[in-house]
């Protein structure tokens, strides 16, 4: 028997299911393919098929030095590639950790090899799909609040016995400050491109793989020490003050003290457990804030946890959900900031196509809240968000973007859906001083756009939210308008959608 192993681009770690389990005599061969067919399913932003590419063929040389005997392709599909090097190893056995994004699964599943497949657990993530599915069962809701404490209780992470440190078990209210003074944000830890990713760049313009966003200006950390280095000064620099302005937004500031890991966390570059420990640690040592510290926690081993492994409980349907029925195209500007003058968008979608990167609130708050209110296609904005960011991918994608961002699951996921007037954007970013658009307005020629969205959405769903429950309040507002005012929004809201793309 000979076995093969094929290592997927997600999974770039010494330590993945395959790998260990081959890891004593070193013998299996191992292969990794660039799929040039895979890319063009959509245009991903070319930062992020450098990082993807750089990360793989730098991880392929790591593995050359630790004794595998390693193929890396480059191809059109993946099936060829594989039959052949199948072929040539007399390969009888391959083996693969089952992928992290289902539509992968499947393509793996329809494969036709010369040879007998075997999918290992995926050891990536903390909780496996049964783990998930069982501390689903039965439960009326699926709160991400109760998964992330059993967490902490599982993994003993901030726990004083049965108690978490600190007495209580989310410290949020803490971290919602304004960014009402002056900030003093640390500088991001970024790298040169080496002759690797530069030859990657090199590739990725001279063949076109992308019409998105900017190749020249990839600063992203491509293997483990340089993931491990981010990891070091966000938890030396960045972590202590994590908590209080993780909400707040403020031009040309493109991180605040957010930590920028997930990209080499969803590559298998870092494990979540030594992120999770690392901030704990410095806890203990270094007598941390504790809000910073369970906050930044939460994220990793509440959010990211529970997103993976909802995405592998709902039905095979959740990408296609759309609870609101929404159904208006994306507007262009998202592939143009240029193309509007909102401030908010602008800024955000310009540091998008420069870095592939905003942080949560951004995309939550702004990006997604204006698809939201604004009845975007939930699934137009999803293969928006895909294609954008520097660490997208399906599994991390559906229930952030469908279910958290657009509710377009029903409420499987989030209590209420994430819309807000600029009265919030007002409040947490210093976008609006500078925009064409007035904060205060809700109808007329300066009207904020997320003013009239806003109330045109409540009105458009207010059937739907009132059966919902959590909207009730903004609701009786919203019976509180003056007929005239509310006939004047909608007009408004339906008028901005047939102007070119709402520039
Ligand atoms: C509409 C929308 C789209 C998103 N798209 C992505 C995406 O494509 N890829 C992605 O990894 N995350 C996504 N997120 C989640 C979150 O915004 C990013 O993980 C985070 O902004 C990454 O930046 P950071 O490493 O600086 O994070 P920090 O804010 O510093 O958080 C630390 C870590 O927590 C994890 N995390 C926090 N929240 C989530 C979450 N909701 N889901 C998964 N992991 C989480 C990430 O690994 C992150 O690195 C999205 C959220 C929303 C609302
Ligand atoms: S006024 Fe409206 S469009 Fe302009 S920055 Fe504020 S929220 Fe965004």
């Amino acid at each position: 028997m000979t076995i093969g192993i094929w290592i997927l681009g997600d999974q770039l770690s010494m330590e993945q299911a395959a790998l260990q389990q081959a890891a004593q005599s070193h013998k299996a061969p191992v292969i990794l393919i660039e799929s040039s067919r895979h890319v063009k399913e959509r245009p991903y932003h070319r930062q992020k098929l450098i990082l993807v590419w750089s990360a793989m063929r730098h991880f392929a040389q790591e593995l050359r030095q630790a004794g595998w005997e390693v193929s890396y392709e480059l191809a059109a599909e993946f099936e060829p590639t594989l039959r052949e090097w199948v072929k040539q190893q007399k390969i009888t056995e391959l083996r693969v950790m089952q992928p992290s994004d289902r539509p992968f699964g499947q393509l793996i599943a329809k494969l036709d090899l010369p040879c007998k497949i075997t999918l290992l657990p995926n050891n990536l993530f903390l909780w496996s799909h049964d783990e998930f599915s069982n501390w689903a069962k039965g439960r009326k809701n699926l709160l991400m609040e109760y998964f992330y404490r059993e967490g902490r209780q599982r993994y003993d992470v901030l726990m004083q016995g049965k108690k978490p440190i600190g007495g209580q078990w989310n410290l949020d209210k803490e971290n919602r400050k304004p960014p009402k003074a002056q900030l003093d944000t640390p500088e991001p830890l970024w790298f040169t491109p080496d002759d690797i990713t530069q030859n990657v760049i090199e590739y990725v313009k001279v063949n076109d793989f992308s019409t998105y966003g900017e190749a020249e200006s990839f600063r992203w950390g491509v293997t483990r020490t340089q993931a491990l280095a981010v990891l070091d000064s966000f938890i030396r620099v960045r972590l202590p003050m994590f908590g209080p302005y993780q909400d707040a937004m403020v031009t040309d500031e493109e991180t605040m003290w957010h930590a920028m890991l997930s990209p080499y966390l969803n590559l298998g570059l870092l494990h979540p457990l030594e992120v999770i420990r690392a901030a704990e640690q410095a806890y203990y040592d270094h007598d941390l804030p504790l809000n910073s510290v369970e906050g930044f926690i939460r994220q990793v081993l509440g959010w990211r946890e529970y997103m993976q492994g909802l995405y592998h409980h709902v039905s095979g349907d959740y990408p296609q959900r759309n609870w609101f029925e929404h159904q208006q195209p994306l507007p262009k500007f998202f592939w143009d900031a240029e193309q509007t003058q909102m401030n908010c968008l602008h800024q955000t979608l310009k540091q998008v196509e420069s870095i592939a990167y905003v942080h949560h609130i951004q995309r939550l708050m702004v990006l997604s809240n204006f698809a939201l209110i604004a009845g975007i296609s939930p699934q137009e904005i999803e293969s928006w968000f895909h294609s954008a960011f520097i660490d997208a991918y399906d599994w991390v994608m559906q229930t952030n973007v469908i279910g958290m961002g657009q509710f377009a699951d029903g409420g499987i996921l989030a209590s209420k859906p994430y819309a807000a007037s600029a009265n919030y954007i007002n409040k947490m970013s210093d976008y609006c001083k500078a925009c064409t658009y007035k904060p205060s307005q809700r109808t007329g020629e300066q009207a904020c756009p997320f003013n009239f969205f806003y109330w045109d959405f409540l009105d458009r769903h207010r059937a739907k939210l009132t059966s919902q429950g959590r909207m009730n309040f903004m609701l009786n507002n919203l019976d509180k308008m003056p007929e005239a005012e509310l006939i004047q929004i909608r007009q408004q809201a339906a008028a901005w959608h047939k102007t070119s793309s709402g520039a």
